[in-house]
């Protein structure tokens, strides 16, 4: 029933020159690169299965996030492991499961589509994260966030984070950290201390590999037990396994990764001010973020909806995410390369 009334999700796909709707990177993987995974992609034979669970690529994952091989977990994007540990971890709990509002839509998406029960935590009035508006957390408890949040760009400081884990040491913490890199506070090493985290990562942000399609999950050995048994064999196809073993065998590739990811960082500080600046006459706010995106709000939610098709006509390519709880008159617009990003104010200044 709750399948049936809830709705496919959707996303709006105009034709622009740039797409800064969907937090991408603006770097696509040098040529040369491109080439060699597809020479050695021809080499294998496809008619074969692949790894039922790639045991090398794991411990390069492993090595790459600073944990021991038996704490990862891979899939075919992030996305599925917010979904798959939302509806293995989240049912019928002795406690109860709490989910950040706003944030990635995809959690409360889920549970509509799986009919799972939740209790907001709401961001305060900033939209920052909060432990006064934190619901209480019975033993057996969970608690879904994401830091960077999506789409508002906020963290969860690391010290209150770190005082939740010994707080609530029988609630599970689901971290979402897609956007990590950009924050530099990654909670990894928190994992050593607390077996009731379990962190959640993609490549499709920082590594510029949204369509290589690859996802990880650091946890206890013991929750990655359980999970591996949820977990299909074969997920990880053949492309996906020689692209990431690539990239991460290659320390030149990764160095460059970090330069883009620093460099996104440099802009982030720079869009912020500069945009501030336009939006005074414009009447939006630009919000600080740990993210490679800013959400902006307009003060008057019609102004906000004749921006977004204004700034389409102009080429450029946000999200309207004005729909969601708390974020009337707001736009999340992802940050591109430093020429792309003077393309944007420029369009900013003409809405
Ligand atoms: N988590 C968050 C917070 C995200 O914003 C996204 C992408 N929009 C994802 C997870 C999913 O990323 P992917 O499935 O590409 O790994």
């Amino acid at each position: 029933d709750s399948l049936t009334k809830s709705a496919v999700y959707k996303i709006a796909t105009p034709e622009v020159d740039l797409k800064l709707d969907q937090n991408e990177s603006p770097f696509d993987w040098p040529k040369e690169l491109k080439e060699t995974i597809c020479r050695k992609l021809a080499e294998i034979p496809w008619n074969r299965y692949p790894q039922a669970y790639p045991k090398d690529l794991e411990k390069l994952i492993a090595d790459y996030a600073g944990v021991d091989p038996g704490c990862v977990i891979l899939s075919p994007g992030s996305n599925y492991l917010n979904t798959l540990t939302l509806s293995m971890f989240g049912k019928n709990l002795p406690g109860r499961l709490v989910i950040t509002r706003p944030s990635f839509v995809l959690y409360e998406n889920h549970c509509a589509y799986d009919g799972i029960e939740f209790t907001p935590w709401l961001l305060d009035e900033d939209l920052e994260y909060s432990p006064e508006t934190l619901p209480d957390l019975p033993d057996g408890s969970m608690v879904v966030f994401a830091s960077p949040n999506n789409p508002v760009g906020n963290t969860l400081p690391k010290e209150m984070f770190r005082k939740l884990l010994k707080d609530h040491p029988k609630t599970l913490f689901i971290s979402d950290e897609a956007y990590y890199e950009f924050s530099k506070e990654p909670s990894t090493d928190l994992l050593k201390d607390h077996p009731n985290l379990i962190i959640i990562r993609t490549f499709s942000k920082t590594m510029g590999a949204a369509g290589v399609r690859l996802g990880y999950l650091l946890a206890a050995p013991e929750y990655i037990d359980q999970i591996r048994k949820m977990m299909l064999p074969f997920m990880i196809n053949q492309f996906t396994y020689i692209a990431a073993r690539e990239v991460l065998s290659d320390q030149k590739t990764l160095d460059g990764f970090k330069t883009m990811v620093d460099m996104i960082i440099e802009e982030r500080t720079r869009m912020h001010g500069e945009l501030n600046r336009i939006g005074k006459e414009k009447k939006f706010v630009a919000k600080d973020s740990g993210a490679n995106f800013l959400l902006l709000r307009f003060e008057c939610h019609d102004n906000c909806q004749a921006s977004y098709s204004k700034l389409i006509e102009l080429g450029v390519l946000t999200r309207n995410v004005s729909k969601g709880p708390s974020l009337a008159g707001c736009l999340r617009l992802t940050l591109g390369t430093p020429e792309q990003n003077n393309r944007v104010l420029e369009a900013f200044t003409q809405i």
